[in-house]
C-alpha cells in the first residue's frame, strides 16, 4: 500500500501545515521541533497528531528567507496583528540586506573562483560574526556601499579585509529604513508600541517596493548550489 499523501499544504518560515488525508486534522508540524529540519521538505512521512494516520508531505516552498518573512505579514494583516507585521518587515529587510552581502562578499567570489571551498566556509563564520549584532540601517548602510560604490573585490585578500572591517562600513541614515527600524524599535521594545492597521500597511508596502527593487536591480537571489544541502533534488 502506499502512503497517501496530504493535497492541502501551507508552509510557511517556521511550520509545514497540512490537512491529514484521513481524518481532515489540520496538523502544523514545525520544522525544527517536528521535522527536525531547516532544509526544503520534497518527500516525507508524518504521524497525523490525532488519528495517528502515516501520510506523506511535499509540496514545499524554496522562498528565500525574506519572502517567508514578508508574506507572512499579509496573514498577520488578517489577523489583526500589527505588532507582528512591523517586527516581521523589519527582520525581512535584515534578511534581503545580509543575503546581499553574502551575495557580493561569498557567493560571486566562490563562483568567479576567487575564493575556493575551504576559504568561502571560513568566511562564512566570520562575515556571520562580524555582522551578528547589526541591525537593519547598519545593514543597508553596507549593502549600498557595497553595490553602490566600487569597492574592489577582485582578490581573495580584498575579500578578507572587508569582510574583517565590515563594521567601518558605518551606519546610514536614509530616512525611509530608517522610518521602518524606529517604528520596530518603538513595537520590540520596552514601550511596546501597537502600530495601527496604516502604520503595519506602510511597512510592509515599503520594505516589498524597496526589496523588489534591489533585488531586481541587482539580481539578488542565493544560487542553486548555496541552497542548504538538500534542499534541491
Ligand atoms: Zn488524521
Amino acid at each position: 500500500m502506499t502512503t497517501p499523501l496530504s493535497t492541502d499544504t501551507k508552509t510557511d518560515y517556521e511550520n509545514f501545515s497540512v490537512t491529514c488525508p484521513s481524518c481532515k486534522f489540520w496538523n502544523i508540524f514545525n520544522r525544527v521541533t517536528d521535522l527536525k529540519t531547516t532544509t526544503l521538505i520534497t518527500f516525507r512521512e508524518v504521524m497525523c497528531e490525532e488519528c495517528k494516520t502515516i501520510f506523506a508531505i511535499n509540496g514545499d516552498n524554496a522562498s528565500e528567507k525574506w519572502s517567508y518573512l514578508l508574506f507572512e505579514c499579509y496573514d498577520y494583516l488578517q489577523s489583526k496583528r500589527y505588532m507582528q507585521c512591523v517586527l516581521n518587515t523589519a527582520q525581512a529587510l535584515e534578511a534581503f540586506f545580509y543575503l546581499a552581502i553574502k551575495k557580493k562578499l561569498l557567493f560571486d567570489p566562490r563562483i568567479n573562483q576567487v575564493i575556493g571551498n575551504s576559504e568561502f566556509n571560513e568566511l562564512s563564520k566570520k562575515l556571520y560574526e562580524n555582522i551578528e549584532n547589526n541591525t537593519c540601517p547598519d545593514l543597508y548602510k553596507i549593502f549600498k556601499r557595497l553595490y553602490y560604490e566600487t569597492i574592489n573585490l577582485d582578490t581573495k585578500e580584498k575579500i578578507i579585509d572587508v569582510i574583517k572591517n565590515i563594521k567601518k562600513l558605518g551606519k546610514d541614515f536614509d530616512e525611509t529604513i530608517t522610518h521602518v527600524w524606529k517604528l520596530r524599535c518603538r513595537v520590540g521594545r520596552k514601550e511596546a508600541y501597537r502600530p495601527t492597521k496604516e502604520e503595519a500597511e506602510k511597512c510592509i508596502a515599503f520594505a516589498r517596493k524597496a526589496i523588489m527593487k534591489f533585488a531586481i536591480d541587482f539580481k539578488i537571489s542565493t544560487p542553486i548550489q548555496f541552497w542548504p544541502q538538500g534542499s534541491l533534488k
